[in-house]
């Protein structure tokens, strides 16, 4: 049996796993020791009333013959996509159109699909540390990947790769550190994009932490961006759907390739939809009690990322992030490498963080912390680092 001989250049990426087994370890030598995990980037606040409200009426209506739905429209249902066009792009004075709105199941698998669509022998770039999908997903096709490191030294900003790519991944706010790029920065990448005939995959999975007005929400406010990128959304961060499964990718019609066509074509060959009922729910948090619901959370998480800056600063470590996203990139105490200061922190403080090297060699000698937490359980977290 032959088979897909790139699989095997995949690195073992077994962070998260390898960060479980530790802990497991760690909990039966100390059976007393109650671990808190800031490490994980899961949220743990509930859905919020409106969503779970349209869950239950959707749900309902699914059980009568008269309202039951099967196979959805491809694109994804017209109320999501209308409702998606209407608060994310034109109440923001952004021009998208309701046909280059893809509804799916999360931005993961857009962002892992969507290379399907590039040849295999394009070079394409990630900023270095970085969210694992976009690698994999070009490793598994055998593409070769031009890293762009993001530390400290350049403020967290990507230079240009010094050779020609096809593509260039960039997630912003950032995860794992947090940081983002301004319009301004955001906008160079735009007319290098524009200028070198290369597509951008902006990932904008957690644009709804930003509270900084130059922050931009979207790739499209910046002049040209409709005919260089396409834009991921997930509703995961942005409204706890991580278990309810719903994004939403942008294919403009403008793109010098007809990627719109394409990536139709595929969906509709490879992908049956998103569910009816969790599109109906996306569609809440976009009414003005779900709006105002999503945006408590949010703050709930931004008041545990405002603490644990505050905290960790002023215990002398240095961090970065945390002012528009939930996580917090904290750079190791004398050097020390990422694996030791996630061993040090787990025996003396019993809390876990992620190891930025997990990311990336680009995130060796730093750690990130997820605000994704209860306030509780943060606050008990910071404590025991205090008296660490
Ligand atoms: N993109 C980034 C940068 C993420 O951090 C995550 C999840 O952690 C995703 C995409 C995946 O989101 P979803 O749950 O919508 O698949």
């Amino acid at each position: 049996m032959k088979i897909n001989d790139h699989y095997m250049n995949l690195s073992s990426n077994y962070l998260f796993a390898d960060i479980a087994k530790k802990v497991q370890a760690f909990k039966a030598e100390n059976p007393e020791a109650e671990v808190i995990s800031l490490g994980i980037g899961d949220v743990t606040q509930p859905l919020c009333p409106a969503v779970v409200e349209a869950l239950h009426k959707a749900a309902d209506e699914m059980g009568q013959s008269a309202t039951f739905r099967g196979y959805g429209p491809e694109r994804g249902y017209d109320f999501l996509r209308n409702a998606i066009v209407e608060n994310d792009y034109r109440a923001r004075g952004i021009d998208v159109d309701a046909d280059e709105v893809f509804v799916s199941d999360g931005a993961k698998s857009d962002t892992g699909n969507f290379q399907e669509l590039l040849s295999e022998d394009c070079v394409v770039a990630v900023t270095d540390p970085v969210y694992p999908v976009y690698v994999d997903s070009n490793v598994m096709a055998g593409r070769r990947i031009v890293k762009l490191p993001c530390t400290a030294e350049n403020g967290f900003v990507p230079a240009f790769p010094q050779e020609h790519v096809d593509a260039i991944y960039l997630c912003y706010p950032n995860n794992p550190t947090g940081t983002t790029l301004n319009k301004e920065q955001l906008k160079a990448w735009v007319d290098y994009a524009l200028q070198h005939n290369a597509l951008i995959f902006y990932d904008a999975a957690y644009e709804a932490f930003i509270q900084s007005a130059d922050v931009p929400h979207s790739i499209y406010e910046i002049e040209g961006a409709k005919q260089c990128a396409v834009e991921f959304h997930s509703f995961s961060k942005t409204a706890g759907f991580t278990g309810v499964r719903c994004g939403y990718t942008i294919v403009p019609k403008t793109l010098p390739v007809p990627l719109n066509q394409l990536w139709s074509r595929r969906q509709c060959t490879k992908f049956n939809g998103t569910s009816y009922i969790s599109q109906r729910a996306a569609e809440a948090i976009y009414s003005p009690e779900g709006k105002a619901q999503i945006k408590a959370t949010i703050d709930y998480y931004m008041q545990n990322a405002t603490h644990m800056l505050e905290t960790l600063r002023a215990l002398g470590y240095e961090c970065y992030g945390g002012e528009n996203a939930p996580y917090v990139w904290m750079r190791t105490p004398d050097g020390m490498d990422s694996w030791k200061f996630f061993e040090t922190l787990l025996h003396g403080a019993n809390v876990v963080c992620t190891p930025g090297v997990g990311f990336g060699p680009a995130g060796e000698g730093y750690v990130r912390f997820t605000a994704f937490g209860t306030h509780e359980k943060t606050e008990e977290a910071l404590m025991r680092i205090k008296k660490q």
